[in-house]
């Protein structure tokens, strides 16, 4: 079928109208989600590579009731601003939650929150995060962070002023989605970062036999840097195999558990997920 200039120029203002639709939908929802208690958070186990413990979490968020993904509504968030206030309850749940299985006798483990680059526009995010801790008698080195490059790439002073406030009060900092875009090496050495976490793109390359050299050197640079490797998305029992011989201190992925509601972790939380 042909279209004339005007029926392209039609076309393209209605898919215009259809994504400005669903903007504001979802915008709707998360206006409702955070008034009527709508977020739920889903914990994913991270294991450590030499003996397939449990060794920590990722929360990751959700929207109760609504199948829309992270991938959709967090950029809409960042947007609006509703990341703000969502951010912080992703951290005084993610505390409240810490303190609820230790109060059930089971011992801390360090549960890692994602903070968009918007969030370090958040001045009071800080004292926010202190005072939660405080409250729930959490020690801040269980509480980690995870920021993406992307958050680097923006506005350098800023960034490195806001993280390192958060070193100062002892939260742990994970560079998220690393292998991802610019990786520039740079960061690793003036940044205050603990852990580097390596993109499933990076952990299914290294399985195909691709990107091995890369994948070492990241190991070994990782570790002279004093800081922790963790590879995400790791699915199939060979990938496991191979990351835990070049070195790869802790996993994450499907392969051992997907992300759980609280009370599905709490029966599994001392458990080994492979061995
Ligand atoms: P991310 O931080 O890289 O989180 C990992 C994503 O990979 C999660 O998707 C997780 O469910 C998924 N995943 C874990 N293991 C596997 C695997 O073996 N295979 C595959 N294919 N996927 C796996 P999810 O929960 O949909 O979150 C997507 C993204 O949304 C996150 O990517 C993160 O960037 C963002 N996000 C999630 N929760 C929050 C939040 O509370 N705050 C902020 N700012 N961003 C969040
Ligand atoms: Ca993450
Ligand atoms: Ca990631
Ligand atoms: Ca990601």
């Amino acid at each position: 079928v042909k279209h004339s200039g005007k029926n392209h120029y039609m076309y393209f203002q209605q898919e215009m109208i259809e994504v400005l639709k669903e903007k504001v939908e979802i915008e709707r929802r998360l206006t409702e989600a955070l008034a009527e208690d709508g977020f739920r958070l889903v914990y994913q186990p991270q294991v450590e590579s030499a003996s397939g413990n449990i060794v920590g979490f990722e929360a990751l968020l959700r929207l109760k009731g609504i199948a829309i993904l992270p991938d959709r509504f967090i950029p809409v968030a960042e947007e609006t601003g509703q990341i703000i206030p969502i951010g912080r309850w992703v951290a005084g749940e993610t505390i409240r939650q810490m303190a609820s299985w230790r109060d059930q006798g089971l011992p801390l483990k360090p549960v890692a929150i994602n903070l968009s680059s918007k969030q370090l526009s958040d001045e009071g995010l800080h004292g926010y995060l202190q005072q939660k801790l405080l409250e729930k008698k959490i020690p801040a080195e269980y509480l980690e962070v995870e920021i993406t490059e992307s958050v680097l790439l923006e506005e350098s002073a800023d960034t490195t002023t806001f993280l390192n406030r958060l070193r100062e009060i002892g939260i742990r900092i994970a560079l998220d989605d690393f292998g991802t875009g610019y990786s520039s090496l740079i960061y690793l050495t003036y940044l205050p970062i603990q852990k580097i976490k390596l993109d499933k793109t990076l952990s299914d390359r290294f399985l195909k036999d691709e990107s091995v050299e890369v994948m070492n050197s990241i190991i070994t640079l990782g570790h002279s840097l004093h800081m922790e490797i963790t590879a995400e998305g790791v699915e199939e029992l060979e990938q496991y195999r191979k990351l835990k011989k070049s070195g790869c201190d802790f996993m994450q992925g499907y392969l051992f558990s997907r992300p759980l509601p609280a009370e599905e972790v709490t029966p599994i939380y001392n458990s080994r997920l492979i061995s």
